[in-house]
């Protein structure tokens, strides 16, 4: 739901409307009159959420929007707090999102606007193919499942020990490639 918020004093060409459905009426606007508005969406309803990032509260958009011949624009700024999970350690942490956003709404043959699917782009184009908690995480140990960021097992000896005869193989395959060409 858009709500209007109570002036702080009397702004020039500020005027409050009521916007139901998260839809901006467009008989409501006058050309070249700037609107305060504020909205809120349920993550789970408009469908943003990822497995590693998942919604703590509403999604708040709060911005201005004005109508002129032919197009409608919302500039403002979408917050949102959310819980990350990394994708190598599976630590999770609350984090705070904001964005500035600046929308341009073709207006042709519509009474209405609805910057759903702009509010939904910004939120999955932003989401990162993987999030981890720092670039550097070490991640679990894929064997005994102990967070590597934490301590050492172990596995890890093993792991450590075959690594070079791998990268021997590798190196004498090369050079005897290049010894018959
Ligand atoms: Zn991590
Ligand atoms: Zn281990």
């Amino acid at each position: 739901m858009f709500r209007p918020r109570s002036p702080l004093g009397s702004k020039k060409n500020f005027r409050l409307a009521t916007h139901v459905n998260m839809k901006f009426i467009l008989s409501e606007f006058q050309d070249g009159v700037p609107v305060h508005v504020e909205g809120s969406y349920d993550a789970k309803t408009i469908d943003v959420e990822f497995p590693d990032m998942l919604y703590t509260a509403p999604i708040l958009v709060s911005g201005e929007a004005e109508k002129s011949v032919g197009m409608l624009r919302f500039q403002g700024t979408l917050t949102a707090t959310v819980k990350r999970i990394c994708g190598k350690c599976l630590k999770e942490k609350n984090e705070a999102l904001s964005f500035d956003f600046d929308w341009i709404f073709d207006l042709s043959g519509k009474d209405t606007v609805e910057p759903l699917e702009n509010v939904r782009e910004l939120l999955i184009v932003e989401h990162p193919l993987v999030h981890l908690c720092k670039a550097s995480c070490r991640g679990l140990c894929p064997q005994c499942g102990i967070d590597l960021n934490e301590g050492a097992c172990n596995c890890k000896k093993i792991s450590y020990h075959a690594s070079p005869v791998i990268i021997k193989k590798e190196k004498s395959k090369k050079e005897r490639h290049h010894g018959t060409s």
